[in-house]
């Protein structure tokens, strides 16, 4: 059982950061071997059959009623899939006041960080890699009709690097944390860009029109090595450029242009589904393979 799982060991070992509402550690989990979890192999064999995983911990804030089901909503959702790029949710503990969601610990961390730090040695392919792997997981949300709310680069991890030479990429999209419709206005003001035109008022009733914006903007900051232009506006520069319907930057080619105003059209019935995503980013692929506005020249790579 999902919830039942989590009888885990586990001791706290370093702080990786701040969330929405979250602490996030990474610790041990202890579980029976030929459980749920055999996709991860980096583990160590203890006696007994037990095995010990590096897993990521997710400690909700103390906070009120409404944040705590806003939390366990995104625990259930993610219970109800399993999908090659998406992360694995061991289970919730939710034993006294504090509720904690474990999860797989994946190596290399946000894609966003990852970005900034390896600009020079990151080319096109590998973004288009990251790009269908991406749209593969939320094809497959899309096909479930679940809603993931919370898509951006913070959110995919990078499980391999796909650097060295003969190796790809290989990422997965993390859980979308509290859901969007018990978070503040402010909150949600703070997401533009990559939060859908329609779920700024209220969070509830999200559709899967809105991860098909966010993935726009996340492809977005991905051309632009995490560095996306209005990120770092004030609230008030952030929501005026909503009212006004604002276009964010896009990269030069008109196959590139048309692709991205598809996805990031403010009439959420315009936005294409993920099938159709699918389906032109292998076309965008072939015709276009340079998605970089940084780059000048097309990769020379054989
Ligand atoms: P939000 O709901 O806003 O996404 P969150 O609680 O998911 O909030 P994040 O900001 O996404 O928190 O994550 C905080 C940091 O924790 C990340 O920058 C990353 O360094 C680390 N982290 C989160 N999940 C994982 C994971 N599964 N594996 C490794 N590191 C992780
Ligand atoms: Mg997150």
């Amino acid at each position: 059982g999902f919830f039942a799982c989590v009888s885990f060991v586990s001791w706290y070992k370093q702080h990786l950061g701040r969330g929405t509402r979250t602490h996030i550690f990474s610790g041990h989990l202890l579980v029976q071997g030929g459980g749920e979890n055999d996709q991860d192999d980096e583990f160590n064999n203890n006696s007994g059959g037990r095995k010990e995983i590096q897993v990521v911990l997710k400690i909700l804030d103390q906070s009120d009623k409404d944040i705590d089901l806003g939390f366990l909503e995104t625990a259930s959702l993610m219970s109800q899939v399993s999908h090659n790029h998406l992360v694995f949710v061991h289970g919730v503990s939710v034993k006294g006041s504090e509720n904690i969601m474990v999860e797989e610990f994946v190596e290399f961390g946000p894609l966003d960080v990852f970005l900034r730090k390896e600009k020079g040695s990151v080319n096109s392919q590998w973004k288009f890699i990251v790009a269908k792997q991406l749209a593969s997981a939320l094809n497959y949300l899309e096909t479930k009709r679940l809603v993931h709310g919370n898509v951006c680069a913070k959110n995919i991890l990078v499980a391999r690097r796909g650097l060295e030479s003969g190796t790809s990429p290989f990422v997965k999209l993390s859980d979308p944390g509290v859901s969007l419709s018990v978070l503040s206005r402010e909150e949600r003001l703070e997401r533009i860009p990559w939060i859908a035109p329609e779920c700024v008022d209220t969070g509830s009733h999200a559709a899967n029109a809105a991860d098909q914006w966010s993935f726009g903007v996340t492809l977005l900051e991905i051309c632009y090595d995490g560095d996306l232009p209005m990120s770092g506006g004030t609230l008030s520069e952030k929501e005026r450029f909503y009212q006004q319907k604002g276009r964010l930057a896009e990269p030069l080619s008109p196959e590139l242009a048309k692709f991205f105003s598809m996805c990031l059209t403010y009439e959420p019935l315009e936005r294409p589904s993920f099938r159709t995503v699918l389906r032109e980013l292998t076309g965008l692929i072939i015709i276009n393979p340079n998605i970089s506005p940084s780059e000048a020249l097309p990769d020379t790579d054989p």
